[in-house]
């Protein structure tokens, strides 16, 4: 374990100098508090959980006093938002603070999210409210804790800095870790710019730093471009499988990584919408749930125009084309685990897009489905969950064909339920629970955002005591209606 002033830094993306970046430093919140931080996260940095409640923890992470071998730096990067090119953008209101070195020699970004203004802010007051800190915060650590790639979180602090949006809220900062924070937009600012020295430049430290195993092959950047792909097939397998809807899957909010990133007006599904848009500014629902494969793949192939000058066009547009069939074989994969197949069978594809038309229209929960059908022998399971269909005949009709697939594998109900619940979580990071949490810490109430941390880090086990927790929405909560502006 290591106390905060023992960081280790090694500011590799900074070193990439002025063209890249642009020295910034953060502009500090004034009466900083630690409103929530993850032990989980703390501890990529070998940092024992208690240094969170520090004092200097909340000063650092509010701005406030830095590490001296801390370089922040601003990114300049550019992309396409809602389908149009918007040729600057960059770190509006972030800060690369640097890159700390863990005792294992991994790397991780500390980025500051809401440190104040920069070069590109344009109209922005560089500031994050303590609403939208915690929900990236909350998302981040509970899509780590659903095996979905995702940047994460160490802390959100708040303060008593006014911050105006739609009404008057306070400023707050969330510090995010991720091994990178290129983005897809940063390939594309030096592309349209034609800085193409610059853009080898920036595949070369991302081919070095971050896919190393690509720099082996005969085609280093064709190889790296044909492992983003694959990344973001498994990416948005996930989103599909689990009912996640980021909301603005701009190419600025891609991470070069293929993890979730940039969290802003997401949403798990509750009741089962393939047309649900999370996002209240998305009019035209161009980031609508079912919307996120294609929108992934149009992302991919902006990247891969980026990369034109590196790699021969053909080579990149036959590798973009592996996009469909390996999300659609990862997506199978977690359909199968969430409905508790073994085995793999031709016929496993329609019977989930059976079962997606059967619950699109009827009101049931999406996530508590899978976890109620693992809670016993599968033909109890389907006759329990029967009357939340609309279509009750349809229905029937797939529960025959699921159970007659289930009886292929050779398996024991004990170790059924084991793999179902591994599968399927009981608790959701729902937007009603977000809500209620934020409700309190704006009121100065710290306990219930830090509960639904502790309850949403575990969220494949039973937790007594906490079930309240997987309550689907009340009326209130099933319309929320987040935008944008945060
Ligand atoms: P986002 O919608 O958060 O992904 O942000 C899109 C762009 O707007 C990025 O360049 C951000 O840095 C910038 N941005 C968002 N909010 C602010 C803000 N309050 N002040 C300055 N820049 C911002
Ligand atoms: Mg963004």
């Amino acid at each position: 374990m290591k106390s905060l002033i023992e960081l280790q830094f090694d500011n590799r993306f900074a070193r990439l100098g002025d063209v890249f970046s642009s020295h910034v430093l953060p502009e500090p919140i004034a009466e900083p508090r630690l409103v929530v931080a993850s032990a989980a996260a703390m501890a990529l940095l070998d940092l024992d959980p208690a240094e969170a409640e520090s004092e200097v923890f909340a000063k650092l992470f509010a701005g406030h006093t830095l590490w001296s071998a801390a370089e922040p730096r601003a990114m300049v990067y550019s992309g396409h938002q809602f389908g149009g090119y918007n040729p600057r953008l960059g770190d509006g209101r972030g800060l690369l603070l640097g890159e700390v070195v863990n005792q294992s020699g991994e790397y991780w970004d500390l980025h500051l999210k809401g440190a104040g203004q920069t070069p590109y802010s344009r109209m922005g007051d560089g500031r994050a409210v303590l609403r939208s800190s915690i929900r990236e915060f909350l998302a981040s650590e509970h899509l780590h804790a659903l095996g979905i790639p995702s940047s994460r979180a160490l802390c959100v602090t708040g303060s008593s800095t006014p911050v105006w949006r739609e009404k008057q809220e306070s400023a707050a900062m969330v510090l995010r870790l991720a091994p990178s924070h290129v983005r897809f937009g940063h390939f594309e600012y030096f592309y349209y710019t034609q800085q193409h020295e610059s853009l080898k430049q920036l595949a070369e430290h991302v081919l070095h730093n971050h896919y190393a195993a690509c720099a082996q092959q005969e085609q280093p950047y064709l190889a790296m471009f044909r492992e983003i792909v694959e990344r973001n097939a498994t990416m948005i397998a996930y989103w599909q499988a689990y009912g996640f809807c980021h909301g603005v899957m701009n190419t600025d909010n891609m991470s070069i990584l293929g993890i979730t990133f940039d969290y802003g007006p997401y949403a798990f599904l509750d009741d089962f919408d393939g047309n649900f848009i999370c996002n209240h500014s998305d009019d035209s629902g161009r980031y609508s749930f079912s919307n996120q494969v294609p929108i992934a793949q149009w992302n991919l192939a902006a990247l891969g125009q980026a990369l034109v000058p590196l790699v021969e066009v053909d080579a990149l547009r036959e590798t973009l084309s592996l996009f469909l069939p390996l999300y659609q074989a990862h997506y199978l994969d977690l359909m199968r685990k969430r409905l508790g197949l073994l085995s793999a069978d031709d016929g496993d594809e329609a019977l989930v897009q059976r079962l997606l038309q059967l619950m699109q229209g009827s009101a049931l929960d999406y996530n508590n489905f899978f976890r109620e059908l693992g809670n016993s022998p599968a033909d109890q399971g389907v006759a329990r969950l029967r009357d939340d269909f609309t279509d009750l005949a349809g229905f029937d009709a797939w529960a025959v064909d699921y159970l007659a697939r289930s009886a292929q594998d050779d398996d024991e109900p004990a170790q059924r339920l084991e793999r179902m619940h591994a599968a399927n979580p009981k608790y959701i990071l729902r937007n009603y629970l977000a809500q209620q949490a934020i409700e309190a810490a704006e009121q100065g109430d710290y306990a219930p955002v830090r509960e639904l941390h502790q309850v949403l880090s575990r969220p494949f086990d039973e937790q007594p005591g906490f079930e309240h927790y997987a309550q689907r929405p009340p009326e209130w909560g099933k319309h929320l209606e987040i935008s944008c502006s945060s």
